[in-house]
């Protein structure tokens, strides 16, 4: 997955490319020219608060020594601990982690939970590793990090070419040095050392529930609605198989191979996620399939773009045929489709309010291991429940005060959030 975000002039159909940073910072000034909050204060959220650069010396199994590099940046912490992931992949880069950091700041605001916005990574192929090698790699990483990091400071999850394996390395790494187990400085971890129940479908549940708020917002039924959603991995088939049992007809899914389609509606929990089965999608089934291009632009209610980034694009955004999208990937809609949408009245509800199921359960598991406490998977989905639908009445309540999108709606919410903390907080000295 590239990290460089594709987009499209508004002038002509040539591709440049955005960098998350540019992003960020657009979509800043877009929600800075819609709130009263001061332009000091809007001028300090351009900027991160840091990002350390670090070496990583790797003994590789043949005994041999590379050196790797490593990020950290911290965009903002007014409203409480910088919060995000750590990614092992090539293209990583310092602007791309400050770029995502500020995306994580907005999540964060948008959910009113108590975190900031943060983002690192090493520049690796994680591909080229070996376990061993993965695990001295991370522990060395959290070792060169350990000053920025810690429960209230930072806390790191996984990312891309990360998972929870990685996460209980670097927490026992930290966790060594200081003499007493911290389960609250990385989120993301197996259950069994104080990883949440329920964080795995977080994201996909999040997706699914404010799918259904929409739905309903827009005077439909789900016992009515037909929906397609591309990309069948934790984010996608976690969504897709909740808003089937909710009554939704799943007409079409797709892994990176193309898609089925069927108008009656698909057996979601028999068709094979990602993590069941990878590419397991067309094997299911070679009859009635349509390619992941074709997917989009097929005649449903709700489309759900879960797999990749800067699928919806200029190019296709005058062909898209559903009336709600819901992004279940973080950016699937390029800046230019997002205005030829708006101005053809179709609804995108945004990635930052729709997949960040995934940094809520990360902040109840850091509730849990700062409290030592267990929840159950029931409390836990609950309480998603309940902060989505808190986040999505906010969200909701600009949608109808002003003539805006469900994006700037949502980067409203976050930034007056933000703002009023600074405010409150001043500048010191
Ligand atoms: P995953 O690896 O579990 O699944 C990805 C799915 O997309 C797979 O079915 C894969 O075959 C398919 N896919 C890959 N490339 C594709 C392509 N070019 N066209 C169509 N399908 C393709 O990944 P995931 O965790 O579900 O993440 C999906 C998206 O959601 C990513 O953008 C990710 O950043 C975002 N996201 C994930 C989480 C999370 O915690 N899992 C949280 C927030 C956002």
């Amino acid at each position: 997955m590239t990290q460089k975000q594709t987009t499209h002039s508004e002038s002509d159909s040539e591709s440049t490319t955005e960098s998350p940073l540019e992003t960020a910072r657009r979509q800043l000034r877009t929600a800075a020219g819609r709130t009263d909050v001061d332009d000091g204060v809007i001028e300090r959220l351009k900027h991160p608060t840091r990002v350390v650069e670090v070496s990583i010396p790797l003994e590789r199994d043949d005994g041999s020594v590379d050196v790797f590099t490593g990020y950290r940046a911290q965009h903002d912490d007014v409203r409480g601990p910088y919060k995000g992931g750590l990614r092992y992949h090539p293209e990583v880069n310092a602007d791309e982690c400050v770029g995502l950091a500020m995306w994580m700041t907005w999540k964060c605001a948008v959910m009113d939970i108590p975190f900031g916005g943060g983002k690192g990574g090493i520049v690796v192929d994680p591909k080229e590793l070996s376990d061993d090698e993965k695990e001295r790699l991370t522990r060395r990483f959290a070792e060169e990090i350990r000053d920025e990091v810690g429960p209230s400071r930072d806390i790191p999850a996984p990312d891309m070419g990360t998972d929870a394996q990685t996460m209980a390395w670097f927490m026992d790494a930290y966790s060594m040095q200081e003499g007493e187990t911290i389960p609250g400085v990385v989120t993301g971890k197996p259950p069994v050392i104080g990883g949440s129940y329920g964080r795995e479908e977080a994201p996909g549940r999040s997706v699914a529930i404010v799918a259904r708020e929409a739905i309903e917002y827009y005077d439909e039924s789900l016992d009515d609605v037909s929906i397609a959603v591309q990309g069948y991995g934790s984010v996608g088939a976690n969504a897709a198989r909740l808003l089937d049992e909710w009554g939704a007809d799943i007409v079409a899914v797709s892994d990176v191979n193309g898609g089925l389609y069927d108008p009656d509606g698909l057996q979601t929990q028999d068709v094979p996620s990602h993590k069941e089965e990878p590419e397991g999608v067309m094997r299911y089934d070679s009859s009635n399939t349509v390619s992941n291009e074709e997917l989009l632009e097929l005649d449903v209610d709700v489309l759900i773009p879960a797999a990749i980034g800067n699928v919806i694009t200029a190019d296709n955004a005058d062909r898209i045929q559903a009336d709600i999208i819901v992004e279940g990937a973080n950016g699937p809609t390029t800046s230019t489709a997002d205005t030829i949408l708006h101005e053809r009245g179709k609804h995108v509800i945004p990635d930052i309010l729709a997949n960040a199921g995934g940094v809520t359960v990360s902040y109840f598991e850091w509730l849990q291991d700062i409290n030592r406490r267990t929840w159950s998977k029931e409390r836990v989905n609950d309480e998603l429940e309940s902060a989505m639908l808190d986040a999505w009445t906010d969200v909701k309540a600009e949608v109808d005060a002003g003539d805006m999108s469900w994006r700037d709606a949502a980067y409203v919410v976050a930034l007056n959030r933000i703002g009023e903390a600074k405010e409150a907080r001043g500048l010191w000295p």
